[in-house]
């Protein structure tokens, strides 16, 4: 695996302040396969302030090139495709077939998308006798999590420059060389000299950094509660804009009307892919009582088949986090139906895919974030009840609703406190605002709603 050994800042790979590096390990094998720089609060400065020299020049440019920049990002994206699956699996473990299909396919579709948009969008707009300006926001830090690691840059970096910002990425320790392609990627589409910066780093260090960095106008984070909760509050003491996308507990709701058994095939798979680690993953499945015994044996029996065909958590801590969650989940009297605690082979971080039956509202397992392949299932007695489960949670991500009737389901989703429903397994939709209600975060991903986060208004009156 190629790794470059310095920075990209202001449209060149340079050298990095420090020498400490780090060490990117494949999740399967357990063995180093490559070594990118540990940048310090340094690095980010200097790339910040390429981002701010760059920044007038970008947000000046008409959004028809800013919207070919993007298209040839996209195409670049389409050429290296299999480059993309290939370091995907390799730093974060995925089966290749999936990093194919979705850990590169779906920024070449969000990438397509904002392409488009920059070149529709209406940046200026009639409102009486005023004329209303979006501008961008200014120079943006981005902070990405490894679980969808080129997903997670492109639906931050494709709309910000859209927009006319200009970015600082700090991606994530465990998933660098993937950053450091798309980096390849952004020089190869012409993008100017400035417009895209990649620090990489460790949060604390290079990620602190940049989110208290006073030329940074709009921090957007993606991962763990409790440093999300810390970065709204430097940017909210800062007065700054901030986006926050957070941890999920999404209820998969099979209402009695259903078809249980395709509910229930769906939200094992929709559980295991990644091996589990997606935030807006369906990991409390709700079933009514009178189908309860059904539907806990046909996930059962769902989650035995994956058992050689997810891929290993992404590191050591990952996997004994999760190893830890199932020990909890026992010991709180959740019985177990597939899988367990114990490592399913000697090397690599794995975990086997794990189904709890008998759980019930106040577990651990039912209401925090286990990010790994581990289903709980809940009883319900009516609707209400199953509504009153579903939203007894802190988070607000996802969800899904299976019935009958799509009215009926429908009716179910619109009384869910969260920011995205599947309604009989409906797919995923790269146009649709993605961002979650309660602490699932502030803010929204994707299509129209995720450029908008990018912009500022200015009105002109007349
Ligand atoms: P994390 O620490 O929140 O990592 C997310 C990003 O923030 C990474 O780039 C990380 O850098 C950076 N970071 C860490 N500490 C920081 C700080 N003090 N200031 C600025 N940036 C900082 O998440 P994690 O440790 O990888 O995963 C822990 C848990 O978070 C998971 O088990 C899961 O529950 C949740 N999670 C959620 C999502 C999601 O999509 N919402 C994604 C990933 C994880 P480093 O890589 O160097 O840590
Ligand atoms: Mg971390």
């Amino acid at each position: 695996m190629k790794a470059h050994d310095g920075m990209y800042i202001d449209g060149a790979w340079r050298d990095a302040d420090g020498r400490d590096a780090i060490d990117v390990v494949n999740p399967a094998d357990e063995q180093v396969i490559g070594r990118v720089p540990a940048g310090t609060a340094l690095d980010v400065d200097t790339a910040v302030r390429a981002a701010r020299a760059a920044l007038p020049g970008w947000a000046a440019t008409p959004p028809a090139e800013r919207a070919a920049r993007l298209a040839a990002l996209r195409d670049v994206l389409v050429a290296r495709k299999d480059e993309i699956a290939g370091t995907v699996t390799a730093e974060l473990g995925s089966p290749l077939k999936f990093s194919q299909a979705v850990h590169a396919g779906a920024p070449i579709a969000v990438a397509g998308s904002y392409a488009e948009l920059a070149a529709t969008y209406a940046f200026e707009e009639k409102v009486g006798n005023s004329v209303v300006h979006h501008e961008p926001i200014g120079v943006v830090g981005a902070i990405t999590p490894w679980n969808y690691p080129l997903h997670q840059i492109v639906a931050k970096v494709a709309p910000a420059l859209a927009a006319g910002c200009t970015v600082v990425l700090k991606p994530a320790e465990d998933t660098p060389l993937t950053a450091q392609l798309f980096a390849e990627a952004v020089h190869e589409a012409g993008v100017p000299a400035g417009v895209f910066n990649l620090v990489t780093g460790l949060g604390p260090v290079a990620g602190q950094a940049l989110a208290e960095h006073p030329g940074v106008d709009l921090v957007s984070f993606t991962g763990s509660t409790a440093v999300g909760r810390r970065i709204g509050a430097a940017a909210g003491a800062a007065v700054k804009r901030v986006a926050l996308e957070l941890g999920g507990k999404s209820a998969n709701v099979i209402l009695p009307s259903a078809d249980l058994a395709k509910a229930v095939n769906v939200g094992v798979a929709n559980v295991m892919s990644n091996s589990g680690q997606t935030c807006s993953a369906w990991t409390r499945m709700l079933v009514h009582r009178d189908q309860y015994d059904e539907a806990v044996e046909l996930a059962a029996e769902a989650a035995a088949k994956y058992g050689d065909r997810i891929g290993p958590l992404v590191n050591a801590k990952q996997q004994e986090r999760v190893r830890g969650y199932i020990d909890k989940g026992v010991a709180e009297g959740a019985r177990l139906v597939a899988g367990g605690p114990e490592a399913p082979r000697e090397r690599g971080y794995y975990v086997s895919p794990t189904v709890f039956a008998d759980v019930t509202e106040g577990m651990t397992i039912a209401q925090e974030e286990i990010f790994g392949p581990v289903l709980s299932i809940l009883r319900y007695d009516d609707e209400d009840d199953a509504l009153r489960i579903a939203n007894g949670t802190v988070y607000g991500l996802a969800g899904a609703v299976w019935a009958g009737d799509e009215a009926e389901a429908v009716a179910f989703a619109r009384r869910m406190d969260t920011g995205q429903v599947d309604i009989n397994g409906g797919r995923f939709n790269p146009l649709a605002p993605f961002g979650g209600y309660k602490q699932s975060g502030v803010g929204r991903e994707l299509g129209l709603h995720g450029l908008t986060e990018y912009l500022q208004t200015k009105s002109l009156q007349f």
